[in-house]
């Protein structure tokens, strides 16, 4: 008689919780897929479909060869995604870009996750995993279940939770001019990692300060959801935009200040002001602006940072924001399968994870499903090489994030999927040809990261 296998549990029914469902089915190993609506909806969701599109129906540039998300987009269709095939059965014209009728999409999502004989729906709230489940992955999102937030909150730590991200822009390092910026830490400190020329630096002068902060003040900003209405400015974290509100200097005296750094180019004229940019990721690629965490309008963001002396050129890997979210510290809980650390049968996936966007948060609950799946078969499965999109991304989470130890909000904040947290190529790469090499090299390993599992799998 074969052994019955008993099943993952999965809690959450969005973008992840859908995918790692079908994932764990795939591999021949029994999902029970929890999900609270509709008898209990969040302040967004207003369906009891399976991955309902909250807001925009566009899964942005579909692009394989020139664009991380595009790219992401082409691994999952040779990974098998059910969300990449609703997306592609359910595609609207949309330019370059893959855009979803959301209501045929999270249909397709629905009857297939229902058709699937493997796949057991139970519509409940989750509030505790119980301890006979021994495999469960939590894919809740952003609006988490308070009861459920609360029971991860006292698995994990008080600090191991965010229900806010504050997110300030991070910036490509090949893309800020060091003729104007320099490397230098305030009064060349060393501290415990660094070496005492960790931050990037770029001067303002007085006349340069004073347009800043009247662009701050007249620039557009994004108002919070009526859901997000109680948000905090928690941490002591305000955006930017707060700050100049406050007063002119109060910029001057916050994440502007200038004291400590000296212009090599200019030693005796101190600058005015100083914006400081601090390493992001452990690959040295990413850089984000210090304390500039903002409500702006995206368009009026690269705009306004734009005048910043060295960041003229600046691509963005990330703009800021501050929104209603719940996420992990996953850099510290989470282990390379996205198990946690202090837990290992709870896995974490989607965006609770610190991955950001639709896309990105199936992409991770496509990975969880293998991993729970692969464990519960008693096979090895090693993550994807982190030259690949779902590697780069996985790395963001699970630790290619430079945690620091600055007072203010915590440093891990959620991301999309980008070039910055790709391995950069060889010296004497193209940089006209820069993305199609890398999305070439990720697709060449994924190909081969896919076919060795299912060797593996085969064995
Ligand atoms: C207001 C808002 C707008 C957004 N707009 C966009 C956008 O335009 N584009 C984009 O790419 N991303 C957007 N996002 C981010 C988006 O939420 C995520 O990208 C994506 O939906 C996250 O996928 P997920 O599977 O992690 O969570 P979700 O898709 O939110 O799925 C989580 C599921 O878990 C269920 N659940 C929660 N708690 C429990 C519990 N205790 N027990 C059982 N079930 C539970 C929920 O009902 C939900 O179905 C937005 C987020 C918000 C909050």
């Amino acid at each position: 008689m074969t052994p019955t296998i008993r099943p993952v549990h999965v809690v959450g029914g969005g973008l992840a919780g859908s995918e790692a469902a079908w994932q764990v089915a795939r591999r021949g190993v029994p999902a029970v897929l929890h999900e609270m609506r509709p008898s209990r909806l969040t302040a967004v969701h207003k369906t009891d479909k399976f991955a309902e599109l909250v807001c925009s129906n566009s899964f942005r540039s579909d692009d394989a060869t020139g664009s991380a998300i595009g790219l992401l987009h082409a691994e999952m269709r040779v990974l098998g995604s059910l969300v990449l095939r609703a997306a592609d059965a359910h595609k609207l014209p949309a330019g370059s870009a893959l855009a979803v009728d959301r209501e045929g999409f999270a249909a397709a999502i629905t009857t297939a996750i229902e058709a699937e004989p493997l796949i057991e729906v139970r519509r409940e709230e989750v509030s505790a995993p119980p301890v006979e489940w021994d495999s469960v992955i939590i894919a809740t999102g952003p609006l988490t279940s308070p009861a459920l937030a609360e029971t991860i909150r006292a698995s994990t730590g008080e600090d191991a939770l965010s229900f806010f991200d504050a997110i300030a822009p991070i910036v490509h390092r090949d893309s800020i001019d060091f003729g104007i910026a320099w490397f230098q830490s305030r009064y060349d400190k060393v501290g415990p990692a660094g070496s005492g020329a960790d931050y990037i630096n770029c001067p303002l002068t007085r006349a340069q300060y004073e347009t800043f902060v009247d662009a701050l003040l007249t620039a557009e900003k994004i108002a919070f959801h009526d859901f997000e209405a109680a948000t905090p400015y928690f941490d002591g974290c305000l955006p930017i935009e707060v700050m100049a509100e406050r007063g002119r200097e109060t910029l001057r005296h916050g994440p502007m200040k200038p004291f400590g750094l000296t212009d090599p180019r200019r030693p005796v004229e101190k600058p005015y002001a100083v914006v400081q940019l601090r390493q992001d990721n452990k690959l040295g690629t990413l850089f984000n602006i210090v304390g500039f965490q903002t409500k702006l309008k995206h368009g009026e963001q690269v705009r306004i940072f734009r005048t910043i002396p060295g960041l003229a050129n600046a691509e963005f890997a990330r703009l800021g924001g501050l929104h209603r979210n719940t996420f992990l510290n996953s850099p510290k809980l989470l282990d390379e399968t996205l198990r946690l650390k202090a837990m290992p049968r709870l896995r974490f996936a989607g965006q609770i994870t610190g991955c950001e966007g639709y896309v990105e948060s199936a992409a991770i609950g496509l990975l969880a499903g293998r991993f729970a799946a692969a464990e519960r078969l008693g096979e090895a499965l090693s993550p994807p090489p982190p030259t690949t999109a779902h590697g780069a991304l996985l790395g963001h989470i699970t630790g290619g994030h430079v945690e620091t130890i600055d007072s203010g909000v915590r440093s891990f904040q959620p991301m999309n999927v980008n070039f910055g947290l790709f391995p950069p190529l060889g010296r004497g790469a193209a940089r006209n040809t820069r993305k199609s090499a890398l999305c070439a090299r990720a697709l060449a390993d994924l190909n081969a990261w896919s076919a060795m599992t299912a060797r593996h799998a085969a064995e």
